[in-house]
């Protein structure tokens, strides 16, 4: 990636509108990729790569990035993180940034509601499973 690229600020800058431990506490450990349902479920989704972007400067990467727009903000990463960074806030921050420096274009929300329905039909298919898992007698009838 050519160095005009990197925005070393960057990471300040998301700092400077989180509560709590900042990208820069990340150890790069992967507990919040492991932990989060959406990385999971949709490829290129990945909560360490994200905070390591976030960490190196490649402000433009991050926010071009359509993923980003994955999130379900269920906070699991920041439950799990053993250095206390505040993911969820950092997606939150990264979405609003996007939106207020126009890498989002007015034609991006048809695709924002399908993301929406397939985070939606996610969920149901955990929330369903969980269920079948504590109640095997929910096997013999059609949760869906
Ligand atoms: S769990 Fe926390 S410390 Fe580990 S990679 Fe994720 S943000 Fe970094
Ligand atoms: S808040 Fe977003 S990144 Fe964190 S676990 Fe939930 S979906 Fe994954």
């Amino acid at each position: 990636m050519a160095e005009s690229a990197i925005n070393r600020e960057f990471k300040y800058r998301i700092s400077k509108y989180l509560q709590g431990n900042l990208p820069t506490n990340c150890d790069t450990c992967g507990v919040c990729s492991a932990a989060c349902p959406v990385h999971q479920a949709v490829p290129g989704f990945d909560p360490r790569r994200f905070i390591r972007l976030i960490n190196l400067g490649y402000k433009d990467e991050l926010l071009k990035n359509t993923a980003i727009w994955y999130c379900a903000l269920c906070n699991t990463c920041t439950v799990a993180c053993p250095q206390g960074v505040m993911f969820k806030q950092i997606m939150e921050v990264l979405q609003k940034i996007a939106i207020a420096e126009g890498y989002v274009k007015p034609s991006f929300f048809g695709e924002l509601k399908k993301i929406e329905q397939e985070c939606q039909a996610y969920r149901c298919e955990q929330i369903a499973s969980r269920l079948i898992e504590s109640n095997p007698e929910l096997q013999k009838t059609k949760v869906r």
